[in-house]
């Protein structure tokens, strides 16, 4: 995506959040009817101007709760936040991400929230979630975790990952630096499939060095994004960069139908290889590079179909030595 087409994302999300800080102000306002259209409108827009997944924590479904965190402010109407996904999928976007920030509320209930608002989906709309996120309450700039008792174990978060993988097979489930090393290396073998690494979460942390004070979540790993590739290549895991089905317009039902049959596999397998040997040619340390390059020669004897198997082979040559990228599946 050029920038072009996030500044224009950027902009019309923007203006949305605007239009409605000034209507819910105005107390003569219907603003449920109002935002219904106005929303879906720019959530129209949002999906011309190219929007991959969008992506909204629901915080808790637990209504009572909820009013009582927002009692004020544009997140303050429970059923407009609650149906956000709706009004999406109705203005065309068919790639939504789900997730409820556990510790705020019991987890039984927004666990079982979130698996009927997966179940919502699809039954209305034929396509599930296409991630779901699984956060966890911690410290951040407005939130003091000790003024929560509904914080859960470790071992409780594993079990709510596992069962997650089970209910919701082909929904890529997204766990952050917020969690530790020791926890996210445990989940990943229970079925977390994206991570991040080196993440900033203050505002321009990425641009400057962040200030120890400044984030808005406190980061439990706080490892570089070299360390977190190499990491999971020591574990044998595929590091994969890949966005191939956004670009490719495998979005929406077409995209479920591969992931529930097995065969986005396919895909996934040789552009996590093609991607991981960009990364490893311009980011990667010549450690990383070294470890990288030898998992990528093992793993492309494994691309199952001949044809597909060669195609790689010379892609990833022209990766590394005529510097061309972005090859997808
Ligand atoms: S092909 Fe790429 S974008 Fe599509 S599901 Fe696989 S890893 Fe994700």
């Amino acid at each position: 995506m050029s920038k072009d087409e996030i500044a224009e994302i950027v902009k019309v999300a923007a203006a949305e959040v605007l239009a409605r800080k000034d209507e819910i102000l105005d107390e003569e306002y219907d603003a449920r009817y109002h935002d219904v259209n106005l929303l879906m409108k720019n959530y129209r827009k949002l999906k011309e101007a190219g929007i991959g997944t969008y992506i909204l924590f629901q915080e808790t479904y637990h209504k009572e709760s909820y009013e009582h965190l927002h009692p004020t402010g544009p997140k303050s109407n429970y059923c407009y936040h609650t149906e956000a996904m709706d009004r999406a999928m109705e203005g065309g976007i068919d790639d939504v991400g789900c997730g409820v920030l556990f510790g705020l509320n019991l987890y039984d209930y927004d666990f079982v929230g979130l698996l009927m608002h997966a179940e919502h989906l699809e039954a209305v709309y034929g396509v599930g979630p296409h991630t779901i996120s699984v956060p966890r309450l911690r410290r951040a700039d407005d939130i003091d975790p000790d003024q929560f008792d509904n914080g859960i174990s470790d071992e409780l978060f594993a079990k709510i990952v596992a069962v997650l993988r089970i209910a919701v097979p082909y929904t890529g489930l997204i766990i952050s630096t917020r969690e530790s090393k020791e926890c996210r290396e445990k989940v990943l073998e229970l079925g977390v499939s994206q991570i991040s690494g080196g993440s900033r979460t203050s505002v321009g942390g990425y641009a400057e060095e962040e200030e120890e004070d400044s984030s808005q979540f406190e980061v439990s790993d706080t490892r570089t994004l070299d360390q977190v590739v190499s990491w999971l290549l020591d574990m044998g895991h595929i590091p994969s960069f890949c966005t191939a089905c956004y670009r490719e317009g495998r979005t929406g039902d077409r995209f479920m139908s591969l992931c529930k049959s097995g065969q986005i596999q396919n895909c996934c397998h040789p552009n996590a290889l093609m991607t991981l040997k960009e990364y490893l040619m311009d980011y990667a340390s010549p450690e990383t590079k070294a470890i990288g390059d030898k998992l990528i020669e093992k793993e492309v004897l494994n691309v199952p179909n001949e044809k597909a198997r060669a195609v790689v082979l010379k892609n990833l040559r022209l990766i590394e030595q005529d510097n061309r990228r972005d090859f997808r599946f």
